[in-house]
């Protein structure tokens, strides 16, 4: 309150300026006019305040200002508008994260991609099922509301009966429907009517009259009631609505990078399977991380119900056919691109780095693990996501070095690096040979990609 009234004494002049010229203008014309808000010269010219005066009518119209400001701020929507803004933010969040690049991707921003995806589809969900909860209880008022109105309006169909007998008991009108009449409209005969009444019959008849008013003012006001409830009911109906197409979005987003995420995985468990014999070490760590990758991913697609997803990349071709191969410089590949590697090493060779490698891999092995870990059926075998297996196992023949289109390279003895002098040169002339790089596999060759 200190506070308050300290601003209130220091706008205390300007608005006592204002303010004054208003008396001789209309208010619409001073907003147009700016000079008119100056006061002419041949007015009394606004005095400082006299200690004692004025100030009073001064304070109360700041304090009414205050007032009227205080009035607009919603505190009692303070905290929905929070829980809003809280949403919306959720929702950016996932919107940033539904855009994720998830071949480039890092695992731990994937991780949290996926949790901001989570959260939003469990903030939407909340919001879904308070906006349910708000329509619902706007719909059992309605309903309370005209069970009330119905209830009113039996009374007063057996009152209207009542008022009609006393009408007749008491002679005012030998047609006792005109009398009632009388009594509903509050008319300058009413004083008249009563007495009527009252001199013919006791005055109890009179209470019957009364309850009758009484009772039709009450069925206004409940039908009314009703009314406001079910347009109400009709207004959350349309919040609902709106809260249920954010909660699918939030879905559909969730889904998608959960595809994404999931075929990610696939490739990165096949290329541990395919790296197991050539770089045990690094084949044990890409399994763990993926597997950690594939628990979250299976905790994000159970907690929101979404389904456990198809195989993630398209219908799958569920036989795997082994390419015609050939072995250059001790890497079997496809026979497509025996020439196009044979130039690679060659040209590499001449630039002093002697790469080996490992490129095609038997699908065979990689049946035979998924039989293992993900069930016996053509659907748990080729199909099933590899994060639902147990432990997650890449569906075979997705791999390009199922294909024979892929190889993992090594030099002196250990899987290529980003350090390796080999590894830069490979980034500057590989692509001259058609071999592209995986981002995150600096080893990992392909034709076309993947
Ligand atoms: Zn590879």
């Amino acid at each position: 309150m200190l506070s308050g009234t300290s601003g209130v004494m220091r706008v205390a002049g300007p608005v006592r300026y204002i303010a004054k010229p208003l008396r001789s203008a209309p208010v619409d014309t001073v907003a147009e006019r700016p000079e008119l808000s100056r006061p002419p010269p041949t007015q009394e010219r606004p005095r400082m305040p006299r200690a004692g005066r004025r100030p009073h009518a001064a304070l109360a119209v700041v304090a009414g200002v205050v007032i009227a400001v205080v009035a607009l701020l919603p505190g009692s929507r303070a905290s929905a508008d929070t829980a809003a803004d809280q949403r919306e933010v959720k929702r950016k969040r996932a919107e940033v994260a539904s855009q994720i690049d998830t071949l480039k991707a890092t695992d731990t921003q994937l991780d949290s991609a996926l949790a901001d995806l989570q959260a939003n589809v469990r903030a939407t969900q909340a919001a879904m099922a308070d906006a349910q909860a708000d329509v619902d209880a706007a719909t059992d008022r309605a309903r309370q509301a005209e069970r009330q109105a119905a209830e009113t309006q039996a009374r007063i169909d057996q009152l209207r009966g009542q008022v009609v007998q006393a009408a007749v008991d008491a002679y005012v009108e030998p047609k006792g429907d005109q009398a009632l009449d009388m009594f509903e409209e509050r008319s300058a005969n009413d004083a008249s009517a009563k007495q009527a009444l009252i001199d013919v019959t006791s005055g109890a008849k009179l209470d019957v009259v009364d309850e009758f008013r009484n009772a039709k003012q009450q069925l206004e006001e409940q039908q009314a009631e009703a009314d406001a409830a079910r347009a109400e009911a009709e207004q959350r109906r349309d919040a609902l609505a709106e809260k249920k197409a954010g909660y699918d979005t939030a879905l559909a987003q969730q889904q998608q990078v959960a595809d994404q995420v999931s075929a990610r995985i696939d490739d990165k468990l096949a290329e541990s399977q395919a790296l197991a014999t050539l770089d045990s070490k690094l084949s044990d760590q890409l399994a763990r991380e993926q597997a950690a990758l594939a628990q979250k991913l299976r905790a994000a697609r159970g907690s929101s119900g979404g389904g456990g997803g198809g195989g993630g990349r398209g219908s799958a071709s569920i036989s795997v056919s082994r390419p015609g191969l050939s072995s250059v410089g001790g890497i079997t590949v496809a026979s497509s691109i025996a020439g196009q590697l044979q130039s690679l090493l060659n040209a590499a060779s001449a630039a002093g780095y002697d790469l080996g490698g490992s490129g095609w891999r038997d699908s065979s092995g990689q049946i035979a693990l998924r039989r293992q870990n993900c069930g016996s059926s053509d659907y748990a075998v080729y199909q099933m996501s590899p994060e639902q297996c147990s432990p997650p196992t890449a569906i075979p023949g997705r791999s390009k070095h199922e294909q024979g289109l892929a190889i993992d390279f090594t030099i002196g003895g250990h899987t290529l690096r980003t350090s390796d002098g080999a590894y830069q040169w490979m980034v500057g002339n590989a692509g001259s040979y058609g071999f592209v790089n995986l981002p995150g596999e600096p080893w990992h060759w392909s034709v076309g990609g993947g």
